[in-house]
């Protein structure tokens, strides 16, 4: 048995290979290129998830692809449903026994899956459920991949079975409803017309630069047009704030949007919400920033957790406006290039934080826009199944 598991681990798993790869891999069994284009697009178009129904190819290939070769695709061991079913969160078991978690979201036009990049997190931020768990292993690239494939998958069965939309579905972007002032919940559509998998957000569990060269052999492969066909511009990966991820990401061709997660308007406060702090403080941190806005000249965006009492009074507000404008010490950005996404916290249990209440949200974003930096307030999916930002434990903190 061991033996046996060991060996299949050493099979090249399809899911890792990109369009290249499978060329080689098919050109050194001696078949024609075309063979890999056809096995690529069966696995990204057609979602299959074994070889053995690929018919487009001939038997004695899909069965030596079944024999030489790994196809896992992720079936869940959990999947737990919110806002009319239209936020889905799956739990998966990978090999080793790390549990990780990916959230579905579809809203009235799109739909967009928040992807892990590792099991746990290494990071250790004082208010994330993910980062309770400590690093458990980083996924390959295959294993990121397969999640987007599960979206897909349960996007076609969606789109298979879906009600008629109403002809004016409700806004996504009103985070109360307007009668509910005092309620923390959003407001969000009876239904969805989105027909296909649209959108990719590495916003899940762990941090993704500290996972780089998996993590973007998956980017490259999501994005393949032969394949499942994202745009870069429609995938966001989100970071602690590590300045090499930062820079390399600037080099990239493929032009994927970048949120940095800031939380704090000075290193001592930011230190004690993320350790990562004292590693690249925020003069470090905006230094990148600035390269990557100068080098790419795309936007960025900032997220702000809100916790009560703790980073959330106006006085944080107008710190955070001048450290971005460049009156607080460290050289301002291009204010145009610069997006600040308040979040207010998602809770999680156990940890003695607080959510930052509705008028203080709406104070601290009016302190920013009158200094001239567009902020929204995020709007929120699955906070009640633990689906939301910095809620992924991996069924462990629930
Ligand atoms: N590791 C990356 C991406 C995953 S976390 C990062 O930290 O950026 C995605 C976002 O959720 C980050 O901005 C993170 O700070 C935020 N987050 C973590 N815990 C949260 C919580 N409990 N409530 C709201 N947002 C949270
Ligand atoms: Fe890791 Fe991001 Fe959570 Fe921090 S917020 S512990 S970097 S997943």
């Amino acid at each position: 048995m061991t033996t046996l598991s060991s060996t299949k681990d050493t099979l090249p798993n399809l899911y890792d290979l990109s369009l290249a790869d499978m060329e080689r891999l098919l050109a050194d069994w001696a078949q024609p290129a075309y063979r890999a284009r056809q096995i690529f697009r069966q696995l990204y178009v057609n979602l299959a998830d074994t070889p053995l129904t690929m018919t487009d190819l001939p038997l004695t290939l899909r069965e030596r692809l079944a024999a030489e070769t790994r196809l896992e695709p992720l079936t869940p061991e959990q999947v737990q449903t919110a806002d009319n079913g239209l936020t889905r969160k799956a739990l998966f078991r990978l090999p080793g026994d790390a549990l990780v978690e990916s959230v579905l979201m579809i809203y009235p036009d799109r739909a967009t899956v928040c992807v892990s990049t590792q099991a746990g997190c290494g990071m250790g931020c004082v208010f994330c459920a993910t980062g309770a768990l400590g690093l458990l292993r980083n996924l390959s690239s295959g294993e990121i991949v397969a999640q987007v494939v599960w979206a897909a998958r349960e996007m076609r069965r969606f789109a298979a079975g879906r009600q008629p939309a109403p002809a004016n579905p409700p806004a996504d972007d009103a985070w109360w409803t307007p009668d509910d002032l005092e309620s923390d919940a959003p407001s969000v559509p009876q239904s969805s017309s989105a027909s296909r998998l649209t959108n990719i957000v590495f916003m899940g569990m762990g941090e993704p630069f500290a996972n780089y060269d998996r993590w973007w052999r998956a980017v490259e492969i999501i994005h393949d047009p032969r394949g499942l066909n994202i745009g870069a511009r429609s995938m966001t990966v989100s970071t602690v704030g590590l300045v090499p991820g930062i820079r390399r990401l600037a080099t990239e061709t493929l032009p994927i949007n970048l949120a940095i997660s800031l939380h704090a308007p000075d290193d001592d406060l930011r230190s004690a919400m993320m350790p990562v702090n004292r590693r690249y403080p925020l003069a470090a941190l905006l230094d990148a920033t600035r390269d990557y806005l100068a080098a790419t000249g795309r936007r960025v965006s900032f997220e702000y957790v809100l916790l009560q009492g703790k980073n959330d009074e106006p006085e944080h507000a107008a710190k955070l406006a001048a450290l971005l404008r460049g009156e607080a010490g460290p050289a301002g950005l291009p204010l145009h290039l610069v997006h600040v996404n308040l979040i207010p916290w998602n809770p999680v249990p156990g940890m003695p934080l607080g959510r930052s209440e509705r008028r203080h949200v709406l104070t601290f974003q009016r302190i920013l826009h009158e200094r001239g930096i567009a902020c929204t307030v995020r709007v929120e999916r699955g906070v009640a199944i633990a689906a939301a930002c910095g809620q992924l434990a991996g069924g462990v903190a629930r």
